[in-house]
Order: structure tokens, then C-alpha cells, then sequence
């Protein structure tokens, strides 16, 4: 999963979590409003009915609360209110009928007892829940009566039913508009969060790629915007220690060619004889010299070369020249190598192939590293051929081998500079070799503006293609 998506799902996860736990407690605060709305209004419908008990009382005024107790009996969720004197005589009652009787319950008998407000759930018989709120009536310090108002639960509960209902819709709405803008939000900002690191993770396949000169641009001022810099500056402290490296190793390349010419050219006197005839023993321990002063030689002319082509002073002189002329020369100079493997060697060319304008020695070097190598990585008794094809646009130069391969895994590597399959490697006989004849190959065909690109089948062989453009 990408780190934006990641990233955007978390923040959503995060907006549910706090939205859901708003939304709970929104819906319980009102829920415990209404509640107490409720109740007070409850609370002061029953004050109000004891007040005027006790001024009926005093007064015997019993048409003012046969109105008040009409009144009552209006309200919403009234079942009936009444005035009992503590003998449970009816004194006042909704229900007119009911006015002298006597009048005992349970619920009665916890009333008289009470010294103040008291609250009551119970059923009233017919299958009804009842709330009932009662309250003594005291007159100059005396209990001389009580006040119960009984409301009904069905209509309480559907009242702050159809309030919470209302609240709950609201919750909803705002709980999705919330839900939408915070997961664009969260979008848009892990879009923001991302690009940067994005960035930064591109930059790093530059770098990795060996494009030490790669810098980030920069506008932020936080930490990833410190991040970007300080990897520009350790990009930029690697090209100073790979420039430095690279000016190393030229110089000391140069610094051994000229003692390495004058080695070779003393070797090339002592055969001819310039210091005497040589003994038997003399001649092979010098033979052996020769071949070793050869492999350095040419592992110095290799790393020389890649200097220069890293620095951008490989130069190539073209010239019109016949392809299939070189390829036979390096041929016939390799042929003591391939014959030492017992191992055939063929070229395969076109008649008439015209001249192809590129740098003639430059062309060879690849002809021969490619030629060298599937020497190498063939066995005894193997088969390499040369295919040369011409069309339109291009000259393709195929060297084909029936050798040891190349894994999948290493067919991207080996282009690059000092890769070596070392499987393989470890299994040959002779010069190991050191991993800069195909990145230089790659340089000068590329050059010439060619490409080149290698097929190969583990223990089946290879065939390294090179594309010259005309
Ligand atoms: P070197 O030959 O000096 O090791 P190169 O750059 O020429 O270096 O080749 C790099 C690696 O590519 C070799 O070490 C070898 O593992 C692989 N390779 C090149 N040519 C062949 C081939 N014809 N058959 C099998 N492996 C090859």
C-alpha cells in the first residue's frame, strides 16, 4: 500500500474515531439535558400543586383548586394529580369523581412517610408505568397532607425519544460533513506530506544510480525541508569524495603506464637477446614476467579508459572503415586463446557489407571484450560465433557463445562497473578479470550512439547485441 493511502486511511481512521466519540457523548449530554429538563419541570409542577394545597387548605378554598387541579390535568404527560389529607382522604383529584374518597396504596404509604420531594416509578394496574412525584403538604410546621402528581412513561419516554431522534439526525449530518471534509483533508495533506519524500526517494535512485550531481530542490523551512538539505549536502560531500577518488586513480594509472612501457620494452630486448643469450629457466621465468606485465598492463589501460570516460574525455575518431575486416583481425589474433579451449570460433557477415563510419580501434576494443569474454565464460570444446547484419538504419554486431551464462539476476548489473558474477567467476579457470570490459563497451558503443544489450541463459551461453546506428 503507498504511504499516501496509508497515510489518508489512518487519518480518516482517526477523524471516525473522534467524530464517533463526539457524536456519543454529544448524544448523552443531551439526552441527561432533557432529563433534567424534564424532571425540574416536573419538579416545579408539583412545588406549584403544594403551594396551592396549602393555601386551599388555609383558606378552604376548594373552587381554586378544583381549577388548578383542571390545569394540571392539561399538562402533557399528566395521568392524574391529587391532594390527599394524611387520613388518605381525597381532598383534590383530575378526576372530580373521585373527590372525598378514601384512597390507599403502596405507593401512598411511602408518601406520608416522606419529608420532602420524593420520586416513585411504579405501574398503575391497567398495565401502565407511571412517574410519580410527591410531595408533602406542611402547614405552621405540621404534615397535613400530601401532593402526588403521577406522569405517564409512555409519554415522558416519547417525548425525549422524539427530541433524541431529532439530535440524532443532527449528529448524523454534521458527523458525515465532518467525516467527507476530513478525509480530503487528510487527502490533500498526506499529498502534501508525501511529495517531499517522494522527492527525496527519487533523489536517492539518482544517487544510487551513480548520479552523485543530483540535488534536490528545496522551498520547505521544516524538517523535511532540513531532510532535503542535508542530503543535498551529502550528495553533494559524496561527488567531492568520488571526484577526489577518481582524480586518485587516474593519476596513479598515468603515474604506472610509463614504468609499465619501459618493463614491457625491456622484456622485448631480453627476448631479442640485448643481455645475452637466454638460458631455458631464464626464458620461462621471463615468459611468465611478460604475461604478468600484459594483465597489468591492460587492467591500467582499462582503468585509464574509464577515467576518461568518466571525466568526458574519451574521444572518438571516425573513420570509414570494413567491420568484417576488423572482426577477422581480432579473430585471428584471439584464435591461439580460443584453439588452448579446443573452442571454434566462426564469424557470419553478409556479402558486400558496405563501410561503416565510427572509430575503428574504439569498435575493436569492443569486438575484442566481448570476444575475450565469451572465450572466457565457454568451456573446452564450445562454439562462439560473430554475426554481423546489416539493414537500413543499422549494423548489429552479434557475439554468440554456447558458454556458461549469465543468471537472471546479474543481466542488469553487468553492464556496471566492477560487477562481476561471482558464481561464475569463482568456477573459471585463469585471469578472474576485474568487471570494467563491458561498462567500457557500453561506453563506446553508446558513444557512437549505439546501444548494446545482452540474451543469456544460465548454462545455455550468451549473445551480447550491438546496435550501430549508420
Ligand atoms: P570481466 O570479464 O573482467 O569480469 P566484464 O565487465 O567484461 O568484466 O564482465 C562482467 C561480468 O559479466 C563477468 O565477470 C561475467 O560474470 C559476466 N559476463 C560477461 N560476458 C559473459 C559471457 N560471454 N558469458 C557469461 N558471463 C559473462
Amino acid at each position: 500500500m503507498k504511504l499516501r493511502t496509508e497515510f489518508s486511511l489512518m487519518a480518516s481512521l482517526l477523524v471516525i474515531i473522534v467524530i464517533t466519540g463526539v457524536s456519543v457523548m454529544l448524544f448523552f449530554s443531551q439526552r441527561q439535558m432533557l432529563l433534567d429538563e424534564m424532571r425540574a419541570n416536573q419538579e416545579n409542577i408539583v412545588k406549584g400543586f403544594v403551594r396551592m394545597g396549602e393555601e386551599s387548605l388555609i383558606a378552604r378554598n376548594e373552587i381554586a383548586l378544583v381549577n388548578y387541579l383542571k390545569l394540571i390535568g392539561k399538562t402533557e404527560g399528566v395521568m392524574y394529580a391529587m391532594l390527599i389529607d394524611m387520613n388518605d382522604r381525597i381532598l383534590g383529584h383530575t378526576d372530580l369523581s373521585l373527590l372525598g374518597n378514601i384512597y390507599r396504596d403502596e405507593v401512598g404509604e411511602r408518601v406520608k412517610d416522606a419529608e420532602g420531594l420524593l420520586v416513585q416509578r411504579h405501574s398503575d394496574g391497567k398495565g401502565n408505568d407511571v412517574y410519580e412525584v410527591s410531595m408533602p403538604v406542611f402547614i405552621s410546621g405540621k404534615k397535613e397532607a400530601v401532593v402526588r402528581i403521577g406522569f405517564s412513561c409512555a409519554v415522558l419516554d416519547g417525548k425525549i425519544e422524539r427530541n433524541l431522534n431529532k439530535t440524532r439526525n443532527r449528529i448524523l449530518i454534521i458527523a458525515v460533513i465532518s467525516l467527507v471534509i476530513g478525509f480530503i483533508g487528510s487527502l490533500i495533506m498526506a499529498g502534501m506530506m508525501i511529495r517531499p519524500i517522494n522527492r527525496l526517494s527519487r533523489a536517492v535512485e539518482h544517487i544510487g544510480k551513480g548520479e552523485l550531481d543530483y540535488q534536490i530542490k528545496v522551498k520547505q523551512t521544516d524538517e523535511l525541508g532540513m531532510l532535503g538539505r542535508e542530503f543535498n549536502r551529502m550528495a553533494r560531500r559524496l561527488k567531492e569524495l568520488d571526484d577526489m577518488k577518481k582524480d586518485f586513480v587516474s593519476s596513479v594509472t598515468h603515474e604506472l603506464r610509463s614504468p609499465m612501457t619501459s618493463i614491457r620494452m625491456y622484456i622485448g630486448l631480453l627476448f631479442r637477446g640485448a643481455g645475452g643469450k637466454l638460458s631455458e629457466k631464464q626464458a620461462e621465468c621471463l615468459n611468465v614476467i611478460k604475461k604478468s606485465t600484459n594483465r597489468l598492463a591492460r587492467f591500467i589501460d582499462d582503468l585509464l579508459d574509464i577515467s576518461k570516460i568518466e571525466s568526458g574525455k574519451m574521444t572518438i575518431r571516425k573513420e570509414s572503415f570494413n567491420i568484417l575486416d576488423s572482426v577477422q583481425e581480432i579473430i585471428k589474433l584471439m584464435q591461439p586463446q580460443a584453439d588452448s579451449k579446443e573452442i571454434e570460433l566462426s564469424v557470419n557477415a553478409p556479402d558486400n557489407l558496405p563501410k561503416i563510419n565510427a572509430d575503428p580501434e574504439r569498435i575493436g576494443q569492443i569486438i575484442t571484450n566481448l570476444l575475450s569474454n565469451a572465450i572466457k565464460f565457454t568451456q573446452k570444446n564450445g562454439k562462439i560465433k560473430v554475426d554481423v547484419a546489416d539493414s537500413a538504419e543499422n549494423l548489429r554486431i552479434s557475439v554468440i557463445d554456447n558458454g556458461a551464462g549469465i543468471p537472471k539476476e546479474s543481466i542488469g548489473k553487468i553492464f556496471e562497473k566492477f560487477e562481476q558474477v561471482r558464481s561464475i567467476r569463482d568456477t573459471i579457470p585463469g585471469q578472474k578479470g576485474t568487471g570494467l570490459g563491458l561498462p567500457i563497451v557500453k561506453s563506446i558503443v553508446e558513444a557512437h550512439r549505439g546501444k548494446v544489450r545482452v540474451e543469456s541463459e544460465l548454462d545455455k551461453g550468451s549473445t551480447f547485441i550491438v546496435t550501430l546506428p549508420k
